[in-house]
């Protein structure tokens, strides 16, 4: 007889999944005590998305949300998904801040660390794994579990013994697209059981429709936790039902041993959230996506692009885009697709289809990428890609975080010249989102309606841009804020003219976006090749370079401006 346990995320995962993470704390404590008594090896409740969307779109401190959970569920671990080096935001940060901040949401009330990163890759995740079991908490190492060539079970057996070298205390196969089939459910399991002393604990998504049998060929191959959702906030992009689940075990030797009624009870509860919440419901992710089988993509990515191309206006381009992702993600050595590279790689398809030709134009972030900023790919990326974005320049081989210095005194020193730091806990608030969070400590945010958003997607990129700024083009002063769903909103918009039509020397924008930053004045001299103008497309940054050498006779545009692909920016003769 072997009890299988049951990791409830209710609180976490399932509105990430469902309501683009927009559950109200207010909405949660009513019910935490009843869930606290049920049984579950833990509940998920922060971590993830949770802390963006509280800043962003809540006005609520995600710190306190933490606090009051705990002050409401005594007996149950509280859980959190923590991005390795990346957080809770999309970027690596230096040790010390990743140091603060575990130590922080243990003291605040996370008993269990779930750490990941989107590569697998180990030096991205060690540092964190130190420091949560320096506190003495529960440390998930997780796979980030894909399909590829180079993924074998041999590879994640591998990994999960340097998990186990690291001291973590279970291991979970994070399958957050919902990928993994029964038959490799058990393979992966039961090789993980017979050769780590470690608990292995199985997180599925629905997507494919296939999790409650993975999640039984799991049970039979000695799997230890299982994830699942109450099941109001079940099925389609979140986990399988809580309730569901507990009964079909019960009697086997899986048993579960939770009180059915007691979920029950819980589960009206849901039910009325469910409703309370209908308008941002996302369709595409109540729903079962097998294409997920055929293009491997998680199903808030999809509907993330479909956001992105209707901006760009090339709907019609969907087929073609979702034919060139697995292309890219290949050339790029074949990275899981989670937070963030399914963003970077997504996009990078966008570009690739939209641009005319592979490659023309690539973000930012993708130069980091292939620059190893953001670990080692699973497998090696395509050499002639490669030269193509970043010459003979050599990736780093180092930690990626070795080359970022200590940053948490600077921002403990500017946040307090700000007048915005109360407690230490908003220093971290800070140095992760720092254009974001100033706003929300200043008390200068607002609570988003229940309406349906804008856009339903679950942050996925950095906001690189201010809130709030002005600018004046040619003597015309337009406000200009970036609304809540990281578009950008022009109070007065007439006023902004591009020539029509092209004009010789002209540069032009191969994409709808904004300007972030104009690099040359009128009159400097300029080679080419050079960085002239930087744009942030589909929450991407991107350099424009000037086509020849010459003299930059005209701008036309300024920084903050939205531009239409095909406008012309400036001309350099
Ligand atoms: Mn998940």
């Amino acid at each position: 007889m072997k009890n299988i346990k049951i990791i409830e995320t209710a609180l976490r995962d399932a509105h990430q999944s469902l309501f683009a993470t927009r559950m109200r704390t207010r909405d949660m404590l009513p019910i935490a005590e009843e869930m606290d008594k049920v049984g579950f090896f833990s509940m998920e409740v922060w971590g993830g998305a949770t802390f963006d969307t509280c800043i962003r779109y809540l006005n609520e401190d995600p710190w306190e949300r933490l606090v009051e959970l705990k002050e409401h569920i005594k007996k149950t671990p509280l859980q959190m998904l923590l991005r390795g080096q990346n957080l809770v935001g999309y970027k690596h940060y230096p040790d010390d801040i990743v140091r603060k901040f575990v130590e922080k949401s243990y003291e605040n009330g996370v008993d269990v660390f779930r750490i990941f990163d989107a590569l697998n890759d180990i030096r991205n995740m060690q540092y964190a794994i130190k420091v949560a079991k320096e506190q003495g908490a529960h440390v998930q190492g997780t796979i980030s579990y894909t399909i590829s060539p180079v993924h074998t079970i041999e590879k994640y057996v591998e990994f999960a013994k340097k998990l186990e070298e690291l001291e973590c205390d279970s291991v979970t196969i994070k399958d957050m697209a919902g990928l993994i089939s029964p038959h490799d459910t058990y393979e992966l399991v039961k090789a993980l059981k017979d050769d780590t002393d470690l608990l292995v604990n199985l997180h599925c998504h629905c997507t494919s429709g296939m999790t409650p049998m993975s999640y039984y060929a799991a049970c039979q191959a000695g799997v230890d936790i299982l994830d699942t959702a109450i099941s109001p906030l079940s099925w389609g992009a979140s986990q399988p039902p809580t309730e569901s689940i507990v009964a079909a075990l019960k009697e086997t030797p899986y048993d579960t041993g939770l009180d059915l009624e007691l979920l029950t009870h819980i589960k009206k509860y849901f039910e009325e959230i469910r409703r309370k919440y209908s308008s941002i419901l996302d369709p595409i992710s109540e729903q079962i996506d097998t294409d997920v089988l055929i293009y491997q993509i998680p199903g808030g990515m999809l509907s993330n692009l479909v956001s992105q191309l209707k901006e760009q206006n090339a709907l019609d381009r969907y087929e073609d885009v979702l034919n060139e992702m697995p292309k890219v993600r290949k050339e790029m050595g074949y990275p899981p697709l989670v937070t963030p590279t399914s963003q970077i790689v997504g996009i990078q398809a966008v570009m690739n289809v939209l641009g005319g030709e592979r490659y023309k134009m690539v973000s930012n972030e993708v130069k980091d990428y292939f620059k190893g900023f953001y670990g080692k790919p699973p497998a090696p990326v395509d050499e002639e890609i490669a030269k193509k974005i970043i010459g003979d320049e050599k990736p780093i081989e180092s930690r990626p975080a070795d080359i970022l210095g200590p940053q948490y005194e600077r921002y403990k020193k500017e946040g307090e010249e700000m007048g915005i730091i109360n407690k230490e806990e908003d220093i971290l608030t800070f140095a992760i989102y720092p254009a974001v969070a100033p706003k929300f400590l200043k008390g200068e945010a607002e609570e988003e309606s229940l309406e349906p958003p804008k856009d339903t997607s679950t942050p996925e990129a950095p906001a690189s841009v201010p809130t709030e700024f002005t600018v004046d083009v040619d003597g015309d002063v337009f406000d200009v804020k970036v609304i809540p769903t990281g578009y950008l909103e022009i109070e007065k918009m007439e006023g902004v003219k591009t020539p029509e039509g092209p004009v010789e020397g002209g540069i032009i924008s191969t994409m709808q976006g904004m300007i972030l930053k104009i690099k040359v004045n009128k009159g400097d001299n300029v080679n080419e090749g050079d960085i002239v103008a930087v744009i942030e497309a589909m929450k991407m940054e991107n350099d424009i370079h000037a086509a020849q050498s010459g003299t930059v006779e005209e701008i036309f545009t300024a920084e903050g401006d939205t531009v239409n692909a095909g406008d012309t920016l400036m001309v350099i003769k």
